[in-house]
């Protein structure tokens, strides 16, 4: 199936050429049509899916056809609410680079940038405003805008708003944009928040849904190791020498250690910058543009300045802290693999965090087995906070003997790497079996980890049972 099926206008279909589009992703071929036909939309669709398009293309067509659509003079015709900038400025710019042949306007509001400039942007005139809950309040209770005339909303990441503490911000956003109008709301996750934000803002919505929400792309080959806290910036270098790894968006739980980390990794003479939101709107831009560009091997960000950031050929995520969210896990490893592409996540568990661990593996119904890094042993002062820490696996960690990577050319660790089923990429060998229903590659389940003392062991059968469910059904004791 390609995007000429959808009806969009030649302007439309030369500005996805430009893009280098040939076939709609899932989320597309889902919500395209029945958001050109008008309806209000409820999608569930994790990042990295094409979703951005899915609700622009039939942005534009609704309002370069004026179909449906009352165009209100200088007024903003379409309003997307993202919850953070580095979205609010992905969407927009998707909308620039999708409606270049268009002779649309659109423009982004969010905190952190002057006030002056994005009124004459609004005072100019822009039919597709893009912003965050709060300046976009702002702006109102300013008076610089006037939400009168949007007859296309769209809430994107509509989960993360409401984690984030926006809803009364998005309410009463909501409030003064007119009741007529098309509505289209998406999210990672539909909670039950989210399904009675749903009920009281869309009208007989059509539902999409892509790919099992609680899984990660078939395209991303996930690692997990062991390691003590202490011990974790040496793994990383380790790592990212040992696999020469190239474009590696690092996550920190904190602020604090992003930055650590990054100032660690260039005293090591690895390029790096970090991104959180105690950085200056422009650090933030510079240090994504720097990574971009290839200038930065390494950015390291944390989960909330991650949102949005859309930077094709990311090799390797690394969690240097294991999230303590599921949904962020999958956020999180999402950034690789993006759009068919294939990527490595890779995550450094301490015993400490094995309880996220597991938190995971609950949420996406599968078990992770958790290994030695090859080659690389915690010193006794970096693991002298956990000195009884064993190897999950119960393995010793063997000699550093890395070979190349058959598709990359990469160096990888050798001696337990096979090739993966699907995306033919090397994966951990020794104890993996075939997902039932993906086909994917999972840890057998009767090969876990040895029980730690204090460690509470976990239901096998519990997991079993809930493994092949990807509806989310059965899923409310966790
Ligand atoms: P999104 O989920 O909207 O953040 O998109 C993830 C990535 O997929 C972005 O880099 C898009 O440019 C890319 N993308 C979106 N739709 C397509 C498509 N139909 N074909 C190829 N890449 C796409």
């Amino acid at each position: 199936m390609g995007f000429t099926t959808f009806g969009l206008s030649d302007h439309i279909m030369k500005g996805i050429g430009a893009a280098g589009y040939t076939v709609p992703t899932p989320i597309q071929i889902l919500a395209i049509e029945p958001a050109l036909a008008g309806r209000d939309i409820i999608a569930c669709a994790q990042t990295g899916t094409g979703k951005t398009a899915a609700f622009v293309l039939p942005i534009l067509h609704h309002l370069a056809s004026g179909a449906g659509v009352h165009a209100g003079g200088k007024l903003p015709r379409a309003l997307v609410l993202t919850p953070t900038r580095e979205l609010c400025q992905q969407v927009q710019l998707a909308a620039a680079k999708y409606g270049k042949f268009l002779a649309l306007r659109s423009t982004s509001i969010y905190g952190g940038a002057g006030m002056e400039q994005q009124i004459k942007a609004l005072r100019r005139g822009a039919d597709i405003v893009v912003a965050t809950p709060g300046r976009l309040l702002d702006h109102m209770q300013r008076k610089t805008v006037d939400l009168s005339g949007i007859r296309i909303l769209v809430l994107d990441e509509a989960d993360r708003m409401l984690d984030m503490g926006f809803i009364n911000d998005v309410r009463k956003i909501i409030a003064a944009i007119p009741s007529q109008r098309q509505t289209m709301l998406f999210s990672a996750t539909i909670s039950a928040d989210i399904k009675t934000l749903a009920s009281n803002i869309l009208r007989d919505p059509q539902t999409v849904q892509v790919g099992e929400r609680r899984n990660p792309a078939e395209t991303i080959v996930q690692h997990f190791y062991n390691a003590p806290q202490g011990a974790k910036i040496d793994l990383l270098v380790h790592a990212m020498e040992a696999e020469q790894m190239q474009s590696v968006l690092v996550f920190s739980r904190t602020k604090h250690g992003a930055d650590k980390i990054s100032r660690r990794l260039e005293r090591t003479g690895i390029a790096s910058a970090a991104i959180h939101s105690n950085r200056t709107q422009s650090q933030r831009e510079k240090a994504l543009e720097g990574f971009k560009e290839g200038k930065f091997r390494v950015l390291v960000a944390t989960d909330i300045a991650a949102r949005g950031i859309d930077v094709s050929g990311i090799s390797h995520v690394i969690n240097y802290d294991v999230p303590q969210y599921p949904e962020d896990y999958i956020h999180r490893i999402g950034r690789t693999g993006r759009a068919g592409a294939s990527g490595d996540a890779i995550t450094f568990v301490s015993r400490e965090e094995q309880q996220y661990l597991t938190r995971i593996e609950k949420f996406v119904g599968k078990r992770y087995t958790v290994n030695a890094y090859p080659g690389f042993t915690a010193s006794p002062q970096q693991a002298q906070a956990h000195v009884s820490f064993p190897s999950r696996s119960g393995r010793t960690a063997p000699q550093h003997d890395n070979t190349r990577h058959p598709q990359s050319g990469r160096t990888a660790p050798q001696h337990e790497n096979k090739r993966h089923p699907q995306s033919g990429r090397t994966a951990p060998k020794h104890d993996n079996t075939r997902h039932p229903q993906s086909g994917r590659t999972v840890p057998h389940t009767d090969k876990r980890y040895p029980v730690q003392p204090g460690r509470k062991k976990p239901d096998h059968k519990k997991m079993e049972s809930y493994s092949s469910d990807s509806s989310g059904a059965g899923w409310s004791n966790y």
